[in-house]
């Protein structure tokens, strides 16, 4: 855990004229629903304040967009957006995470290059408002470099989604075996903050011990209270269960809306983004905690001698990077004597949570 005193989005100028600048000119006028006025939690703690600069980005980018006004890219994070600040207090308590030994070569990884990959029917002002929405929600260097670097796309999509489970036609769906957020192009801007609701539920609990028991609590004290600014049948939807649950609740944090029905829950989301945003990637990974601690262990054991075989391929336990771990569960099988032998690892997936819409 590399927890840094300052603010984590109080970032170099110059870096994030670099990274936001151009992308967002966008001339176009969509048809966006009125997003809630800014109101900034006054000066409560470092989370809030995270939040209420993104609230101030999101609102920022549509009312752009709406207006067909180009953002000036190094606006959006000047301090002026995030004065609320005032202390560090936001991480309410670190939970436990794998700490690795291994002198592991972590791939170079290209925040500036774009993660949107679409079909040919989808129109470039689509790719760019994923893009732009994308990149305010990874809001800064650490999110950004977990994201691209653990292999994460966002994809657009011309034609309809196949159904997930028992919803037939969903506008968005996370996909955390193929590390995909996919979504239906003509919801975009309505779906796109849910999946990634999803996906930092998914990456914190990939991370850190317990978490998922942690959600479950907190779904089952709380989210038959949760109530969705986008209406019934999303408040529906946000009960439906733990993952749902928790998307649907990040939605409505990042457009400022009432959440206070769920405290618990709003203040663990709060305390989840700030970890994951001042935790480098090197430290973060989209493999289940449990599968990766057993993987690490036999790295750990067997790496100074033995022989590596993963799904066929023979690698270098010293230097083989977890971030690219395929899937969420493994076998494996040892063989061999007096300090030396074989390990052959067979990877596979777990159905169980591997799509949620
Ligand atoms: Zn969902």
């Amino acid at each position: 855990m590399s927890l840094d005193d300052r603010d984590w989005w109080r970032e170099d100028r110059k870096k994030k004229e670099k990274l936001y600048g151009g992308d967002f000119s966008l001339h176009s006028r969509p048809k966006y629903r009125k997003m809630p006025d800014i109101k900034p939690k006054g000066t409560g703690n470092g989370c809030g304040n995270v939040f209420a600069t993104i609230i101030v980005l999101v609102v920022i980018f549509v009312v752009a967009l709406a207006s067909g006004v180009q953002i000036p890219g190094i606006g959006l994070l000047s301090e002026k957006n995030s004065v609320q600040s005032d202390n560090n207090n936001s991480i309410i308590s670190i939970p436990g995470k794998i700490t690795f030994k291994r002198e592991v070569p972590y791939r170079e990884i290209d925040i500036n290059g774009s993660f949107v990959t679409f079909d040919s029917g989808v129109p470039t002002k689509t790719v760019e408002l994923a893009e732009g929405i994308s990149r305010i929600l990874l809001q800064n260097d650490n999110l950004l470099r977990q994201f691209v670097g653990n292999g994460w796309t966002v994809h657009l999509s011309d034609h309809e989604l196949n159904g997930i489970g028992d919803v037939e036609h969903p506008a968005g769906y996370t996909d955390y075996k193929n590390r995909c957020i996919v979504i239906y192009a003509p919801h975009c801007e309505h779906v796109i903050f849910h999946e990634f609701g999803h996906y930092f539920a998914y990456i914190y609990e990939c991370n850190f011990e317990n978490i998922k028991s942690e959600m479950d609590v907190l779904y089952r004290e709380e989210a038959r209270n949760f109530v969705s600014y986008r209406g019934d049948q999303e408040t529906k939807y946000g009960k439906k269960n733990v993952n749902e649950f928790f998307a649907c609740m990040y939605d409505n944090m990042v457009h400022d809306a009432d959440s206070s029905y769920c405290p618990k829950t709003e203040n663990y989301i709060k305390n989840c983004y700030n970890i994951l945003a001042n935790t480098d990637y090197k430290d973060i990974y989209s493999v289940n905690y449990e599968y990766r601690v057993k993987l690490e262990e036999l790295f750990q054991n067997y790496g100074a001698t033995y022989t590596f075989i993963l799904d066929g391929e023979r690698i270098d336990p010293k230097t083989y990077d977890i971030h690219d771990f395929p899937t969420k569960g493994f076998s494996c099988q040892v063989s061999g004597a007096n300090g030396t032998g074989t390990l052959v690892i067979q990877t596979y997936d777990i159905e169980n949570d591997k799509i949620t819409a």
